[in-house]
């Protein structure tokens, strides 16, 4: 069986310790690849070469236009190997193949993106009248940067940072879940052999608790780029917190999908579905919390139950399956355990909640109904394939939209959620005092490279993709040049004068 190497200072190599990690494919349990366990040893040397990288090396010296001619020669070959590239995915996370080759598509969209935008202006003249002087900003990149993602979409996560990353001319050292490192592996040798500098990238593979303190730590990286759980977000904020490095941070979300009475019920009943059953509920964006008005409640709710039992769960590699498995044994015993705590706290369980016999950690689709603000199912992220059902009421349409608002908004998390309603109006004040990153209007799921990604409150800090997911990568300098030399005159000069 193969084995995945780390990738330092323009070299594949094993970990120092010689250690090697299994890679489940959790759709049954087996093994289908190793990977390299990186020590905190590994961790340091990827630190210098990618320190002596950026500050002595080339890439950053490459101008932009060719950074971006790069990417985009990176965006065809993913699109011309994208049955391999799914196909590692799949074995990785379970998930359908299908749902892979779609995220192939996005991947390559975004090194597209990142690519156009090396034609954006960067840095701008400041205050022109100031006579004998220019003046002005320039961007330069950040420096080493430390990219760390999570397990549920391994490579589009990796996109969305190291496109940027890599146009504004930074040194990378990326770090995927250990238990997903094949995709990420394999754009690292894409990357290199389209023409990304080698030694700008470093990748390191294995457990984030044994390497991640040596990368946010250290000083000689500039900034930490994480998407993942809260804890571990705010454990990073804390270790970078000795450097004042610069931390982006894309944490979880508990996302509203709030339907009003006069919203086209087929289509958001049919999106409350994919909104929280995609990819068995493993998007941090899933509408995890159903919010109806109360009129509607039993339509809506017997509705789900009869197709949310009709969802064919199953072998990821079938064209007739609709999701996958859950990612490991222990993330669905985890599921499992939020379902029964549910149910201890007063939720109904209207479908779903049984842990099915036989191999690979698949989980039915699950819905919890006449939840409340109190229940834990409610506050905390579940990340599988459950859905909270509340309601809202009132007195008058302004109450019962009132009332919508303030069960949507009852949470740490805000990263995003949608609003189902007829009434436009309605629609554009609901979205625009719901505070969330991303708010859909009749729709659920949609997102462009164009436009920003990020959470408010605890989903994190700062944006991935559009503009300023290219800015988070840039530093900003201001450059005042005197043209015309002269005294400042501030201090007298009596020898002289
Ligand atoms: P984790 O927080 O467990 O892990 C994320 C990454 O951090 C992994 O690469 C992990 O490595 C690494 N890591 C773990 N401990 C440390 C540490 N001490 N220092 C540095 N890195 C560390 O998240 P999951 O992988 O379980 O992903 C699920 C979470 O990600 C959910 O909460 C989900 O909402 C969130 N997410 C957010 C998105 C967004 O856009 N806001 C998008 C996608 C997911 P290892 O796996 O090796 O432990």
């Amino acid at each position: 069986m193969s084995t995945l190497q780390l990738f330092i200072d323009s070299t594949f190599c094993d970990a120092e310790n010689g250690e090697t990690t299994p890679i489940e494919y959790p759709a049954d349990g087996s093994i289908h690849t190793r990977a390299a366990e990186a020590s905190s040893k590994d961790a340091e040397r990827a630190i210098a070469a990618a320190r002596k990288e950026f500050d002595y090396g080339k890439w950053r010296q490459t101008t932009v236009g060719e950074r971006g001619e790069i990417l985009r020669k990176v965006a065809s070959r993913l699109l011309a190997e994208k049955d391999t590239i799914a196909r590692l995915e799949t074995l990785d996370t379970g998930k359908t193949l299908a749902e892979c080759e779609m995220d192939v598509d996005d991947v390559a969209s975004v090194f597209n993106y990142y690519a156009d935008q090396a034609s954006a202006t960067i840095g701008r003249v400041v205050d022109p009248s100031t006579p004998g002087v220019s003046s002005r900003t320039i961007t330069e990149p950040v420096g080493v940067c430390v990219l760390i993602t999570p397990w549920n979409y391994p490579l589009l996560q990796a996109s969305w940072k190291v496109a940027p990353a890599l146009l504004a001319g930074n040194s990378i050292i990326l770090k995927p879940s250990e238990l997903t490192p094949s995709t990420t592996h394999y754009l690292v040798k894409i990357l290199v052999e389209e023409g990304v500098e080698p030694a700008a990238v470093q990748l390191l593979l294995g457990a984030g608790s044994n390497i991640g303190p040596t990368l946010t730590e250290s000083p000689d990286v500039d900034m930490v780029s994480f998407t993942g759980g809260l804890e571990t977000g705010r454990s990073i904020m804390k270790s970078a917190s000795g450097t004042v490095k610069r931390v982006a941070l894309e944490l979880g979300g508990k996302n509203p999908n709030v339907i009003f009475a006069d919203a086209d019920l087929p289509a958001a009943i049919d999106n409350a579905l994919t909104a929280i059953f995609l990819d068995s509920g493993q998007v941090c964006s899933a509408g995890a919390r159903l919010i109806v008005e109360e009129s509607i409640r039993q339509e809506v709710v017997d509705e789900l139950v009869r197709r949310a039992q009709q969802i064919r769960v199953g072998d990821p590699f079938d064209q007739e399956t609709e999701t996958g498995a859950l990612i490991s044994a222990g993330h669905r015993e985890k599921v499992h355990s939020y379902v029964q705590r549910a149910v201890e706290q007063g939720a109904k369980l209207l479908c779903g909640g049984q842990v099915p016999e036989g191999a690979g950690y698949f989980y039915p689709p699950t819905i919890l109904d006449e939840c409340d603000q109190t229940m834990d199912c409610v506050h905390d992220e579940s990340f599988g394939p459950v859905l909270t059902v509340e309601t809202f009421d009132g007195g008058s349409e302004a109450e019962r939209e009132a009332n919508a608002i303030a069960i949507a908004n009852d949470t740490i998390y805000g990263l995003a959620g949608a609003v189902w309603t007829a009434d436009a109006s309605r629609a554009e004040r609901v979205a625009r005092q719901l505070r969330h990153g991303t708010i859909w209007i009749n729709d659920y799921h949609p997102y462009v490279p164009q436009a920003e990604w990020g959470g408010m409150k605890q989903s994190g800090n700062g944006r991935e993709l559009g503009p300023t997911g290219l800015a988070e990568y840039l530093e900003i300098k201001h450059i005042w040049h005197n043209i015309q030399p002269a005294k400042a005159g501030w201090f007298a000069d009596p020898d002289n004068s």
